[in-house]
């Protein structure tokens, strides 16, 4: 650990380098999240927790680096029917090293063990594997994050015999899980999925072969997989409208997994970032499928599947943010200049304050959204669709925002090395604008939104009444906040009900809809935390963070600062995740004479 003298005599400790931490045990905000909604859950899985966190900035990074660097996906023709050698397809290779830490998160059964017939495990339990995954490598919890909705798409609605042949398949732990996908998007159609074009040739067992290209099919090239797809029967009533089914796509047709399936990799995209994981186009040329759902319930059954990926995106986000933060404590922590270490400096702790606060922000969406979605997989009688789509959307998007802005600020901090390939803060940069495009952008989330708040359902009045939840239950050393977020829920309450009376509004208003309701939600959790951190560990950390984040959120300074906030104050306790006394003797700011 280095130990570099502060100013004022005390000392600020990191390791130099963040690969070898623990991701879990470095990471309190995770624990006290759990700690507070799910004391039983924490207790339960702590030990196989720890046990991620370690291999996610230990294996899982040092695999991210290479495979990004020196192996990324390739594709070769292959002959795969010997009847026919000159008919060659194109089949994607991946390298051995990073196919195994992907198996490795199904061996440890954080999929499997939600399925169980018994007990199951809460679906947290992979929202949490994707967090932790985050912290280090987006290729890798892409496709986790397509297996989760796969499994749950053929748990809840495939037919019986689809459902007891490859069910168990993707819960096995034993290194052979085949991977999940979800193909969607065509060349034409990305966000409008319901203008799928890909043709399913149907017989009266619902047995398919799919016929049509797929313009981004991830996961693709892992030895064993499983995807849904959506397409259109050749029926005539589903040649208009959104006549859609959902297909399950196995790599292999024999249950031996030893005869492929025919399909043709015909292109892997060239992309920014996540360049392990393969994006392939992929034609579908006569590919054995099985019905999932008939038309027209294929979109509604693959807008669940997406529903689970952009909850896993917002924890992958959140992971990344953490990720940010770690690397710029490091790097500020061991790096000196002009004869002293950054991370002394105040306009450096201002700005590594400024991450870990995004990062507590966007963590409390993800967590709130994994919570109220694993509540719904697994259908508690208080759970809520409406709320979840509404929090999934919030999450999504905003979560998405801040990681991007937390690496871009931790590559800065990091210099010209940060802007090198040796760093890994290049390679999160890269990885992370992804999260902002795929599941749906900013623009598809916010008239998600609008469709929950403004359509039949009563989203709106969900929303307004976990805040007033959280106002309610603050404890009286959180009254500043109760009042701010008060003023805040009657603001957004009256503009809301201005939406229900002019819904032709929301075709220019919705995104700032989307980002107003994220940030008052995000403060209204951290507020939550922070009152449970202030009566249950006397920790006041929280409740200062929450207050920086509104500030960064809601008030529209123009004045310079010249006056440390109470939070940086305490930036020293901050870093070394230590609880933050209430009414602490404040150091005088000095001022210029
Ligand atoms: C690396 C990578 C991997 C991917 N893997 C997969 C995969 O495995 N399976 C899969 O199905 N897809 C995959 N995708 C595709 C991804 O889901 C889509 O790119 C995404 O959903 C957006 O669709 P699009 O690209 O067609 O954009 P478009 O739908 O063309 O949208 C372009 C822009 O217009 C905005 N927009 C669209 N409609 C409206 C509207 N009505 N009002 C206002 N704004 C609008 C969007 O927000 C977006 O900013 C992948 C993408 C990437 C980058």
């Amino acid at each position: 650990m280095a130990d570099h003298k502060k100013s004022d005599g005390k000392a600020v400790s990191f390791p130099p380098r963040v690969q070898g931490m623990n991701g879990f045990e470095a990471d309190k905000t995770l624990q006290n999240f759990l700690e507070r909604v799910d004391p039983e859950f924490l207790e339960r899985r702590k030990d196989l927790l720890s046990e991620i966190g370690a291999f996610a900035l230990g294996e899982l990074d040092a695999q991210a680096e290479e495979s990004d660097r020196h192996f990324p996906a390739t594709i070769e023709q292959k002959v795969t029917d010997p009847v026919y050698p000159e008919q060659r397809r194109g089949h994607v290779i991946l390298n051995a090293r990073y196919k195994a830490v992907q198996q490795q998160l199904y061996k440890w059964g954080t999929l499997a063990d939600c399925f169980d017939k018994n007990t199951p495990e809460s679906h947290m339990l992979p929202f949490i594997t994707q967090y932790m995954t985050g912290k280090s490598d987006i290729s890798t919890g892409c496709p986790y994050a397509m297996t989760h909705p796969v499994a749950l798409v053929i748990a809840k609605l495939a037919p019986p015999a689809v459902k007891k042949r490859f069910l168990p398949e993707l819960l096995r732990t034993d290194g052979n899980t085949p991977i999940g996908g979800t193909w969607a998007t065509e060349r034409h159609s990305g966000s409008d999925v319901g203008a799928t074009e890909t043709k399913a040739f149907v017989d009266g067992h619902g047995n398919a072969v799919l016929q049509g290209l797929k313009w981004f099919t991830s996961a693709i090239g892992f030895d064993r997989f499983l995807t849904v797809a959506t397409a259109r029967p050749d029926r005539e009533e589903d040649k208009t409208g959104k006549g859609l089914g959902l297909y399950l796509v196995p790599s292999h047709i024999d249950e031996d997994w030893s005869v492929p399936n025919d399909y043709n990799v015909r292109h892997l995209k060239n992309k920014l970032g996540t360049k392990a994981l393969p994006t392939g186009e992929t034609e579908l040329t006569d590919t054995v499928a099985f019905q999932i759902v008939p038309p027209p319930h294929g979109l509604k059954a693959m807008m669940i599947a997406l529903g689970c990926s952009r909850v896993h995106n917002a924890m992958s986000a959140a992971g990344v943010m953490h990720r940010a933060y770690l690397e710029s404590v490091s790097w500020a922590t061991n790096r000196k200049t002009f004869g002293d270490a950054l991370i002394t400096r105040p306009m450096v702790q201002k700005r590594i304050l400024d991450i870990h606060t995004e990062w507590q922000a966007g963590s409390a969406l993800a967590f709130e959204s994994a919570r109220a979605f694993s509540d719904l997989a697994a259908d508690k009688p208080d759970a809520s669709e409406e709320w979840t789509r509404i929090l999934t959307a919030l999450a999504k998007y905003k979560t998405a925002e801040q990681a991007l802005w937390c690496c871009e600020k931790s590559l800065e901090l990091v210099g010209g090395n940060g802007y090198t390939e040796e760093y890994p803060v290049a390679r999160q940069f890269r990885d992370a604008m992804v999260l902002r495009v795929w599941e749906g952008p900013e623009q598809i989330q916010a008239l998600e939104l609008m469709r929950m708040v403004t359509g039949k359902g009563k989203g709106d009045f969900e929303y307004i009444d976990r805040l007033e939840k959280i106002i309610h239950e603050l404890p009286y050393s959180m009254n500043p906040e109760k009042m701010k977020l008060g003023k805040l829920v009657d603001e957004i309450n009256m503009e809301l009900g201005q939406l229900r009376r002019e819904p032709e509004a929301a075709a220019l208003a919705a995104d700032e809809f989307l980002s107003k309701m994220s940030n008052i939600l995000a403060y209204g959790l951290l507020c939550e935390q922070a009152g449970w951190d202030i009566e249950t560990h006397q920790d006041h950390g929280k409740k200062l963070t929450a207050q920086h984040f509104f500030d960064r959120s809601f008030t529209a300074r123009t004045g310079i600062q010249f006056d440390m906030t109470h939070l940086h104050k305490h930036f020293e306790a901050v870093v070394k995740g230590e609880p933050i006394p209430a009414h602490s003797r404040f150091k005088k700011p000095t001022r210029r004479p």
